[in-house]
């Protein structure tokens, strides 16, 4: 097997040295990523002779991991779970948007493999958005499912695109309530819509979503609901209207229960593998300083996903 169609593990980094310069994921575990087809389709497309790698590490092995790719010539990384929030605190720099996410999904590698960290998932939201439903998000009224990694990093965006409301939903409420504390100054200011509150916190309960929905245009699950066959929707889905734009993070299963629900209440919906491609092609423009091939991905990426 050629080493960039394997996965290696912690084992094998020690005293490791590539053939090839080389990229790479690093999650636990890492076997279902699609990010590999993804970016060897885009360095192919670009004439780079690069491999990129999937690293399988343990979240207590990722500092000795990252030293010893560092030391290998690794030249920059993506990380997925359960990494991203670990990985902002191993970095030797931070850019301010993962700093503010408190995680990095992309490390850039320098000399003597210095480590920047960056968040490209809250970017690539946004462009996923544009993409999907022709909006940006300074038109419309957001409802954010989840205050996890995800959706304070979509949060943030949204605060920082300046949309007309926000309102996030979370199953422990203190955690949605804390996330509207941090973006409310980067939020509030008198662009005012009406007598609703412009930002909000509620449970993930039915009836605090059935105060809320009719308010809001685009609803995006960035809880982990809809992963697991059998979940139900984040969102019950008589709540659901025509109006409603859907977006689920979530983009295996294609299909979820809120994605169902949607289209059965005549709504707009898209999963989240726009979404993953755009974070992967920002995280490749900041690996090369060069416009990647967002055609190029999107197509490996959807033969990868099936
Ligand atoms: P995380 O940090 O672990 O957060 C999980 C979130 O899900 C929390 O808000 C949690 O609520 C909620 N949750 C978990 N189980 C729940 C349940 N049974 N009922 C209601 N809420 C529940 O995870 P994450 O990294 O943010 O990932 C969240 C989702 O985003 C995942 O599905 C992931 O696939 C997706 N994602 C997609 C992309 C992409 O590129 N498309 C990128 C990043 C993430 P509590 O706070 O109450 O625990």
């Amino acid at each position: 097997m050629k080493e960039d169609e394997r996965v290696i593990r912690m084992s094998d980094l020690r005293g490791w040295t590539p053939s090839r310069p080389s990229y790479g994921v690093v999650g636990w575990p890492v076997s279902h990523s699609l990010s590999p087809a993804m970016q060897r389709a885009a360095l192919a497309s670009l004439g780079v002779e690069a491999d990129y790698l999937a690293f399988e590490v343990r979240p207590e092995e990722l500092e000795a991991a990252l030293d010893a790719m560092g030391k290998a010539g690794v030249l920059g990384l993506n990380l997925t779970v359960p990494h991203k929030a670990l990985a902002a605190g191993l970095v030797d720099e931070l850019s301010e948007e993962a700093r503010l996410a408190g995680a990095a999904n992309t490390v850039v590698f320098g000399d003597g493999g210095r480590r920047v960290g960056h968040n490209t998932d809250a970017r690539g939201f946004a462009r996923a958005i544009r993409e999907e439903f022709r909006m940006s998000l300074a038109e419309l009224k957001v409802m954010i499912l989840g205050a996890g990694g995800a959706g304070r990093a979509i949060a943030l965006q949204v605060a920082r695109e300046r949309a007309e409301r926000i309102v996030v939903a979370n199953r422990t409420v203190e955690r949605a309530e804390a996330l509207a504390r941090e973006i409310a100054p980067i939020f509030l200011d008198e662009k005012l819509v009406g007598q609703a509150a412009r930002l909000r916190a509620v449970p993930l309960d039915p009836a605090a979503l059935a105060g809320e929905v009719d308010g809001v245009d685009l609803i995006v699950n960035a809880t982990t609901v809809g992963l697991r066959p059998g979940d139900p929707s984040p969102l019950p889905a008589h709540l659901l209207r025509p109006h409603h734009l859907v977006y689920d993070t979530i983009y295996n299963p294609a299909r979820t229960p809120l994605l169902e629900a949607a289209s059965e209440a005549g709504a707009r919906g898209a999963n989240g593998l726009s979404m993953l491609l755009h974070q992967g092609a920002l995280s490749l423009e900041l690996w090369l300083g060069r416009p990647a091939p967002v055609e190029v991905m999107r197509r490996a990426l959807r033969r990868a996903a099936g």
